[in-house]
């Protein structure tokens, strides 16, 4: 009983893991994944062994569909008037884009593009009962808490700065942002042509951004019913994080040394944000990061939160490993 009211409590927050194939092939020297159980995982070398429970565990053979069926709910969600939130959190070369944007075949493809087609399919079934849907897209990259526009469409000059804005409704807006309107799949994807341009062209001047900040997809989504008088709004939010290794201190040095605490600062702000809403708190510290600001209402609420953990099996990585998949034990 004590458990299921726990459950229900926390039950708005869901946590994957997925462990990505050893480079080369090969089982993991250190990661167990009990057969009978696809929400167990055990990491274990000589006199340590870590036991992990998750609502769901994905091995190295899973598939980019596979892995994206146990989201499809999530994202019906959104187009039910629930805000959705998928984060993808881990430390760097562990899987976070593969799983979010995907590979290069028509079966690597990830969550953001799949799950956009769902919202498409899903809207054009629910135009035959009567609904008509609006949908508005955005991307942007939070990079030593400052934010970027991944939709920004000019040339050269200067970009335009952005601040976070609450309206007194509680809603979250960017000033200067792209909010762009998409009827269809194929301008989403076009779009997000644009922001791997966006992304490609800051890569030039700073050697692996993208890995150093957060990209922040949003699709608003505003639903009516005429005929029956109702409307829903939600926002799906899908998040490929900032890798969230450790850097020795003495090791990182200004630019990266500003980086790294942007870095430290926001992932573990995140979790506090995470728990907090899981335990009721009545202080949700938002404010302390320019990255829940602007998730602050697709978070909590009545929102739904997934996080998906995303693990590198090589021995080297057996303590980033081990941090990440502590910090989705909290948040879980
Ligand atoms: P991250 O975004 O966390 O830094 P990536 O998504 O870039 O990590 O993954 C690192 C490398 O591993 C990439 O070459 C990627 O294609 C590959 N990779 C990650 N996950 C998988 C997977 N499930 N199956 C096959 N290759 C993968
Ligand atoms: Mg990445």
């Amino acid at each position: 009983e004590g458990q299921r009211g726990q459950r229900e409590l926390k039950g708005n927050i869901r946590v994957f893991c997925r462990v990505r194939p050893l480079v080369g092939g090969g089982p993991s020297p250190h990661i167990l994944l009990p057969a009978d159980d696809n929400k167990a995982l055990v990491l274990a070398r000589s006199e340590e062994t870590y036991n992990f429970s998750f609502n769901r565990v994905f091995g190295p053979s899973a598939s980019q569909q596979e892995v994206f069926e146990e989201i499809t709910q999530l994202v019906q969600s959104a187009l039910d008037g629930y805000n959705v939130c998928c984060f993808a959190y881990s430390q760097t070369g562990s899987g976070k884009t593969f799983t979010m944007e995907g590979g290069n075949s028509d079966a690597a493809v990830g969550v953001i593009p799949r799950a956009v087609q769902q919202v498409f399919l899903a809207a054009h079934t629910l135009g035959a009962q009567g609904w008509e849907f609006s949908f508005t897209a955005s991307f942007v990259e939070v990079y030593n808490e400052s934010l970027r526009d991944l939709l920004y469409a000019g040339k050269g000059g200067k970009r335009p700065e952005h601040e976070i804005r609450k309206s007194a409704a509680g809603e979250i807006s960017v000033t200067n942002l792209t909010y762009q309107k998409v009827d269809n799949e194929g301008q989403v994807q076009n779009l997000i042509a644009v922001a791997n341009q966006n992304r490609s062209t800051a890569q030039t001047t700073l050697n692996d951004r993208s890995s150093r900040s957060h990209s922040v997809f949003q699709l608003d989504i505003q639903g009516e019913n005429a005929g029956r008088d109702v409307r829903c709004k939600s926002t799906l939010c899908l998040v490929d994080l900032a890798g969230s290794e450790r850097v020795l201190k003495s090791q990182a040095q200004g630019e990266r040394f500003k980086e790294m605490t942007a870095i430290n600062g926001s992932l573990s702000n995140l979790g506090l944000v995470i728990t907090a809403l899981a335990n009721k708190e009545s202080h949700i510290p938002y404010r302390n990061s320019k990255l829940t600001y602007l998730l602050q209402s697709c978070l909590g609420g009545n929102s739904k939160t997934l996080m998906l953990v995303n693990i590198a099996p090589e021995p080297d990585s057996f303590g980033e490993s081990l941090n990440s998949l502590r910090f989705a034990s909290k948040v879980k």
